[in-house]
This record gives structure tokens, sequence and C-alpha cells, in this order.
């Protein structure tokens, strides 16, 4: 089965993703990411991870539009999604 080409590898998708729960993605954007999260269970369990760890940061609040992350929540976020490359990486998948 063709499994197709991604046009970003996780890095840059993470990248993006957290544009994507600041809303501040565009809707083609969008439509990149979950083509490749339809592709890409790891992807798929860190952005539940991050989108539960982004509701708590914002009270379980369900706004339309959230508020952007602040800066000292994104680089846990970041150290958080490295961390579980570099274990991705060490288990070689
Ligand atoms: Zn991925």
């Amino acid at each position: 089965m063709e499994t197709g080409k991604h046009k970003h590898d996780c890095k840059e998708v993470f990248a993006l993703l957290s544009e994507y729960l600041d809303a501040e993605l565009d809707a083609e954007r969008c439509d990149e990411i979950r083509k490749h999260l339809d592709d890409c269970p790891p992807c798929i369990e860190f952005l539940e991870s991050l989108k539960r760890t982004v509701s708590l940061c914002h009270g379980c609040q369900t706004a339309e539009q959230p508020p952007p992350l602040n800066p000292e929540v994104r680089e846990k976020l970041m150290a958080a999604y490295r961390k579980s490359m570099q274990n991705r990486a060490r288990q070689g998948l």
C-alpha cells in the first residue's frame, strides 16, 4: 500500500501544532496537519496530551477562540516533545 509522502516531518508539524492550538493557522495549514496526523499515531498522541495540557492551563474553559499559550507553557511542551522524539529515536521508530 502506498503511504504517500509527508509534506512535513514530525518536527515541522510540531512547530505548526502550537499555532494550531492557538488558532493562528489558516485552513490550508490545518488541513496539512490533519493529513499528517492521519498517518502518524505518535503525533496524534502528542496532540492529545498537548490539548490536555492547554485545557488545564486555560482552566478547562471552552472558549471559541482560546487565548494564546504563554511562552513558558510553550517551552515546557517543546521540551516534552523533544523528549518523546528522542525516546522514539531510541526505539528505532
Ligand atoms: Zn508525525
